[in-house]
This record gives structure tokens, sequence and C-alpha cells, in this order.
């Protein structure tokens, strides 16, 4: 049986990008956040919007060294897997949160057109993006949160490089 396809409604569909083809600078991460939190308020928060996008957050112990993976699905919808290990709590502003809105951050360079969205931009290295896209999503998630990206970056994305 066909899954009901995600639509991105009103206003997160006039403002949320997609099919990006290319990383925008840091400044186009900052101001897109504050234009969700000034357009969305409360819903704002990272669960909030992962599920406006089409993203069903999955909390999993993981074995590998990902903080949360994205995972593109049929019905235009993303599983978006969050790792439970190193969770301090289930408030939005901890690392959790964090890792929540940069995983949203990376359904703008998927093409959402069809069935099942396809990434746009060429991942070089498995299951991450190019560093650039990895420091746009930091730099989209630290300011949709408030938290400094420093505090996760190292575990979350230096090793695997
Ligand atoms: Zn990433």
């Amino acid at each position: 049986m066909a899954v009901e396809r995600h639509v991105i409604r009103p206003p997160l569909n006039r403002i949320w990008p997609s099919n990006l083809l290319a990383v925008p600078d840091s400044e186009f991460a900052v101001s897109l956040a504050r234009d969700i939190k000034r357009e969305l308020g409360k819903h704002a928060s990272p669960q909030e919007l992962a599920a406006a996008l089409g993203c069903t957050v999955v909390f999993k112990a993981m074995t590998g060294r990902f903080g949360a993976l994205l995972w593109p699905s049929e019905g235009n919808r993303f599983s978006l897997i969050c790792d439970t290990r190193a969770v301090r709590d289930n408030d939005d502003a901890t690392p959790q949160g964090f890792r929540i809105a940069h995983e949203t951050a990376h359904t703008m360079f998927y093409n959402r057109s069809g069935d099942q969205p396809y990434v746009v931009v060429e991942r070089p290295y498995y299951g991450i993006g190019t560093p650039g896209i990895e420091e746009f999503c930091d730099t989209f998630a630290s300011e949709l949160t408030g938290l400094q990206r420093e505090v996760f970056k190292p575990k979350l994305i230096d090793e695997l490089l």
C-alpha cells in the first residue's frame, strides 16, 4: 500500500528550501533559523520542525559513531534516527535537539519532487556530507537551538573525517 505523500505546509513551505545544488553561506543558515523561530514560535523546536518537514524521529542506541542519521523513505518522508547514547534529557535545548536540528538541515539538499527524496549535492563520504554541508547544518542547528556547535562537533564529525 502506498504511503501518503508528505506535504510541507505554510508557512514553512515558503521558507524552507529544498533541492539546493550548492551549499549556501553561513549567513543564510542563521537567517533561515531566525525566520523559522519568528514564523513558528514554539513550534520551531527541533522535533516539531522535523515533523513538519516529514521526518519521523526514532531514538535508538546506535552501534556506529554517528550522532544521528537521515534516511529518505517513500511518501516524501525521512526517518531521522537519533542515537540515545550521550543524551542527557529530553529537553530540546540539549545535544539531542542539536542533532535533530542538524539532520533536518540536511533535508534542504534533497530533491523532494518525487515519491522518495534523493540527495542532490554529492556526498563523498558514506553517510555524511562534505565538510561545507556539515558546517552549514551545524550553523543552522546552533542558531535554532541556541547551542554552540563547538561543544558537539569533535565527537560527531571529526572522528569520521
Ligand atoms: Zn550532517
